[in-house]
């Protein structure tokens, strides 16, 4: 074996790492995959209720908007923003949230922050003339320009808080949309865009006797400040008299838990895999760079940032942070350019390579961090680096230093063993707690479209789940034949990144621009021809990345359905850029194509 480039002898021994990451993901694997977890409804529905806005009584609304947007998440807020910039007046956001922000509406626990850049993940920065207080901003002010994006467009008229739609049927006399929700509305609606499903059902682990505990508990996504106090900020003086206990160490728990540590009495750490966890280096934007930024610098920044991601040539890397120096490693989950001038065999060999030397710098951490052998040993992680989401932080493993925290290792029992009234019980300890906090994720990329919630009945009556029988049928992942003015935001035979907001926000400029040539051209139908839906899907067949085989070694989490996902993925191969440009193109050329019944009409509301 060699060294690839830059080492002259290899550090580690490639073929022991290979041998132990094999063992770490049997030891985790569960024979029952993805079906151990909770939805957070029904007997359980009391964990997804929402802790901070009073929902209030109002009556069914029975009119016509001509653009429905579902969810008032950034996909949801920088479509609707985009289509009033484009003109459209009548418009209606609505959400199962009591206010705007999507992820950050309900997330707000706290430690809270964006784990991607802000000048790159926050959206229309330059649109509302401002910058982010911090390199990576805390989750109060995201959810706040939320707010700011929906005031500065006017987006606030006519919303639907608090409503959840329960059936869309389309109108063939009328082409339109009529949307039924759970408050007992019919509405109807020329375009429905929907945007609702990239984190937002909590998840629960299935753990036996979870209804028998007795004590408080919650999911991060529903924070009870009434029985923590504090803010998203700490100070968390409630819990000085409480022994705490917290299930999960994913992207939440690395931002919870150095706060659970500060304030608990005791804090109990019932961790199954633990996260990679790098340097974070936070810190305040520099006045004087941003008073010298130009205009243009946000689509700049967010076009280099994704450049980078995507394998692309740069001449200079703006951000420089802990996802730009790996963006090599990120392309094994996430499609991109590769270097073609190497053999695949050469090229995955020098990837694994790179892969181990990230992962034994991650662990290293670990140990110059942790003071106890053993914790640090429990703490290390042993897979490749995209088989989770990379973890950053600057605390996290600092407060497993401090005497009131203890790691619980649940690896060698599948997780938490199970509950009972007043404790939480791993292989034969138990351990005695107050409350326990779960933050155990999310259903991912599910809108209620696509997990049947929201049944969609297009022309003739077709149920959009039956025509997708065998999978997603669709052009660009935007629309499908047969289901006319119906956009779909999210991942679906598309682009991905780890930075999903600029993904959504070339989504939501794409659909504006379709919605706006149909308007122009005096459309009633936007809809892709069976033809066109077909050739899509037989393109994104043929260039789909698959990695299953990277997959199939990797330790189970959501990136590989628990262990069991086999097969390519639905996702564009060449990455997010030239699918970008893909869709340039296709605008420039035949975008006529998706216009049907072009008869002049002044005005749908
Ligand atoms: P994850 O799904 O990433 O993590 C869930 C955690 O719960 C894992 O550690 C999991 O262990 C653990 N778990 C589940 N069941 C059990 C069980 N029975 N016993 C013990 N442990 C269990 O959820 P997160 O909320 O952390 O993150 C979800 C996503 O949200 C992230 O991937 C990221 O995309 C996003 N996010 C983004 C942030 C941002 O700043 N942009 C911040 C936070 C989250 P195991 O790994 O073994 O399955």
């Amino acid at each position: 074996m060699t060294a690839p480039s830059g080492f002259t002898e290899l550090p580690f021994d490639p073929d022991a790492l290979r041998e132990k990451y094999r063992a770490e993901r049997d030891r985790r694997i569960r024979p029952d995959g993805s079906s151990q977890y909770l939805a957070a409804a029904g007997e359980f529905g009391y964990y997804a209720h929402d802790p901070y806005t009073p929902r209030t009584e109002r009556s069914p609304v029975a009119d016509r908007v001509e653009v429905l947007v579902i969810g008032a998440g950034f996909g949801g807020l920088v479509t609707a923003a985009r289509l009033r910039e484009a003109g459209v007046e009548s418009m209606r956001i609505m959400d199962e949230a009591g206010d705007v922000g999507g992820t950050w509406y309900w997330n707000r626990y706290p430690g809270i922050h964006c784990d991607i850049e802000s000048y790159v993940y926050m959206p229309l920065l330059e649109e509302l003339g401002t910058v982010p207080s911090k390199r990576y901003a805390p989750g109060e002010e995201i959810r706040q320009h939320a707010i700011a994006i929906a005031e500065h467009y006017d987006l606030y008229r006519d919303t639907a808080f608090h409503t959840r739609a329960t059936e869309m049927r389309w109108d063939e006399d009328a082409d339109e949309w009529i949307v039924s929700t759970d408050r007992g509305d019919s509405m109807r609606a020329r375009y429905v865009i929907v945007s609702s499903g990239t984190l937002t059902q909590p998840k629960l682990p299935g753990i036996p006797g979870i209804e028998d505990f007795g004590g408080h508990t919650f999911h991060t996504s529903r924070w009870d400040y009434g029985y923590t106090a504090g803010d998203a900020s700490g100070a968390l003086t409630g819990l000085a008299d409480k022994r705490v206990g917290v299930v999960g160490t994913g992207a939440t728990g690395l931002q919870v838990i150095p706060h659970l540590a500060r304030d608990a009495e005791q804090l109990f750490v019932f961790q199954r895999t633990p996260s990679s966890v790098d340097v974070r280096d936070n810190r305040p934007t520099d006045p004087e760079w941003a008073a010298k930024l130009r205009p243009g610098w946000q689509r700049e920044r967010m076009e280099n940032f994704l450049s980078i991601l995507s394998g692309e040539e740069v001449d200079e890397d703006l951000t420089q942070d802990g996802w730009t120096s790996t963006a090599r490693l990120q392309r094994k989950m996430i499609s991109g350019a590769v270097d073609t001038t190497l053999e695949p065999t050469e090229r995955e060999r020098r990837d694994e390579l790179a892969d181990f030397a990230k992962m034994e710098q991650i662990r290293e951490r670990v140990d110059s961090v942790v003071s106890d052998p053993a914790t640090a040993a429990a703490l290390k992680p042993w897979y490749r680096y995209m088989c989770k989401r990379p973890g950053f932080s600057d605390e996290y493993l600092q407060a497993f230093n401090r005497p009131n925290v203890t790691l619980v290792d649940t690896a060698d029992h599948g997780g938490v063993t199970r509950m009972t009234e007043n404790s939480v019980v791993v292989g034969d300890e138990e351990y005695e707690v107050d409350c326990v906090i779960f933050a155990t994720g999310f259903e991912t990329g599910v809108s209620g479209v696509i997990s049947g919630t929201l049944p969609v009945y297009g022309r003739h009556g077709v149920e959009l789940l039956d025509a997708w029988a065998q999978g997603p049928r669709t052009l660009h992942g935007f629309y499908s034949h047969g289901f006319p003015n119906l956009f779909h935001l999210g991942s679906l035979q598309n682009a991905n990144a780890v930075n999903f907001v600029h993904i959504l926000t070339e989504q939501a400029e794409h659909i504006t621009a379709v919605i706006a040539a149909a308007r122009h051209a005096g459309a009633r139908r936007v809809e892709p021809t069976a033809e066109a839906e077909q050739e899509w899907c037989e393109t994104i067949r043929e260039v789909a990345a698959d990695n299953s085989a990277f997959l199939a070694e990797c330790t189970p989490g959501y990136y590989n359905g628990e262990g069991a996902r086999t097969g390519k993925s639905n996702s564009y191969g060449p990455g997010p850029i030239a699918f970008h440009r893909l869709l340039a193109q296709w605008r420039s050329e035949r975008l006529s194509e998706v216009l049907v019944s072009c008869e002049v009409e002044s005005t749908v509301a």
